[in-house]
């Protein structure tokens, strides 16, 4: 085993062993610095070793750390339940607790099936998604995911689920602010709905603005008011998976009461337990839960669902995010981000689009702008330009996104902490890294 490891996560690929981490940055036991300027994966919205955090776990810790859900109810759990639906959109008051979102994913599937089965509609079981989508990597929020490289290896061991394709208005070249944009993608999910049998589908998962595997892509004039109005129209659920857009970092605590839908199901996880404690949670309508409770069963629960300790510290994250105005910072220091990025547009003619919302922004590289194709394989783009910024200091997250459905985009998404000094540094960095990889 020398200079290997024993951990197995799926690459060969050695890391710098991590010292210590504050706020929004990361040292390694060398003493290299780096800037957290993806928040891990998305996930430390607040920074990393908040005190305020960190003071309500040891509290909690003194009391209990584990009490598991069949048999008792917890403080902190049934507190965050309340807190998450007071923050959901009216209607949505029942909070189903999970370690991380690809269990939120397989909860609001598994719920909304025990719901069909509730209200005699045992016929309905197809979950539309889109593509490209990410879901999660549990075989079941896997069935809904679309990106190929993930998916492609475990087909025959998953249902196939049908996917419409993904409002990427740009690459189109479609203009974004154009309801008649919103209703040409909306209406994909009418036409899979009628080609499917609308007897036969259960719900429709969609990420209101994109994460990892598009790219921070926000939807077109007038989409999401459309599809909530398709899905009721053909009694389908439809599933918000806010893992990524939930939790602070685009301005509210659920993106899609940007546009003031509301869904039947939300999913959460990542920013609203900040990295502290695995956490993500499953928030459903009262009228779906009640239903299920009354006239069927959802055998269902995973063993650490609720548990006190991470309950507690993601009610320390909501105060902290609400008591330092973090929310308001995001939007702000998100505008100028993504400012900034646009600016490198002019320097770099491989960057094609820079998109997003707060403080979920990315941008995606090109061969050539006005075709918008993408920059040939053999670049390695994946791989050069997130080397070229770790060795600059900065951490940034990016799809290896080839295979004809996506190009290669990388998100910048810092804690919602992140000063104007620090939007500077990250820039900064990244235009070192850019000009390595030019
Ligand atoms: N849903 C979305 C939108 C995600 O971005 C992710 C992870 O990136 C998941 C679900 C799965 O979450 P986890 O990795 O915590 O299982």
């Amino acid at each position: 085993m020398d200079g290997q490891t024993r951990l197995f996560y799926g690459t060969r690929r050695r890391r710098p062993k991590l010292a210590r981490a504050e706020g929004a940055y990361i040292w390694d036991v060398d003493g290299r610095r780096w800037l957290d300027g993806s928040s891990g994966a998305m996930v430390c919205n607040i920074g990393h070793s908040n005190p305020r955090v960190l003071d309500a776990m040891r509290a909690q810790m003194e009391i209990a750390t584990f009490g598991y859900r069949l048999h008792f109810e917890t403080e902190p759990s049934e507190r965050l339940a309340d807190r998450l639906a007071q923050a959901a959109p009216d209607g949505l008051g029942r909070v189903f607790f999970t370690s991380g979102g690809s269990e939120a994913v397989e909860s609001a599937l598994k719920l909304a099936r025990s719901h069909a089965l509730a209200v005699g509609q045992g016929q309905r079981w197809k979950v539309i998604s889109r593509f490209p989508a990410y879901h999660g990597c549990t075989l079941g929020a896997l069935s809904v995911t679309g990106y190929a490289p993930m998916t492609a290896p475990y087909a025959p061991m998953m249902v196939q689920m049908p996917k419409i394709p993904a409002p990427r208005a740009w690459l189109d070249g479609r203009p974004l602010d154009d309801p008649a944009t919103g209703q040409h993608y909306a209406d994909m999910l009418e036409a899979r709905i009628l080609e499917e049998g609308p007897e036969t589908v259960l719900a429709f998962i969609v990420e209101p603005v994109g994460g990892a595997s598009t790219g921070a892509l926000v939807p077109p004039a007038g989409y999401m008011a459309r599809i909530r109005d398709i899905c009721d129209r053909y009694g389908v659920l439809l599933i918000h998976d806010e893992v990524i857009s939930g939790g602070g970092r685009l301005g509210r605590w659920f993106a899609g009461d940007h546009w003031g839908v509301v869904p039947d199901m939300i999913t959460i996880s990542k920013g609203f337990g900040s990295g502290y404690m695995p956490l993500g949670a499953l928030i459903a309508k009262d009228s779906i839960a009640e239903t299920v409770l009354d006239h069927g069963s959802y055998p269902h629960g995973f063993t650490y669902a609720g548990n006190p300790l991470a309950c507690a510290a993601g009610l320390a994250v909501m105060d902290v995010i609400e008591d330092d105005g973090l929310m308001p910072n995001a939007m702000a220091m998100g505008e100028q981000l993504a400012a900034r990025l646009r600016a490198l547009m002019q320097r770099y003619g491989f960057i094609g689009d820079v998109r997003g919302m707060g403080l979920l922004q990315a941008f995606e590289l090109v061969s050539d702008r006005d075709s918008r194709a993408p920059l040939p394989a053999a670049l390695n783009a994946y791989d050069t330009l997130v080397e070229a910024a770790y060795d600059e200091g900065l951490i940034i997250y990016a799809r290896r996104s080839r295979g004809g459905h996506s190009g290669d985009h990388f998100i910048v998404a810092p804690p919602m902490i992140v000063t104007e000094a620090q939007i500077d540094e990250i820039i900064e960095k990244l235009t070192r890294a850019l000009d390595r990889f030019a």
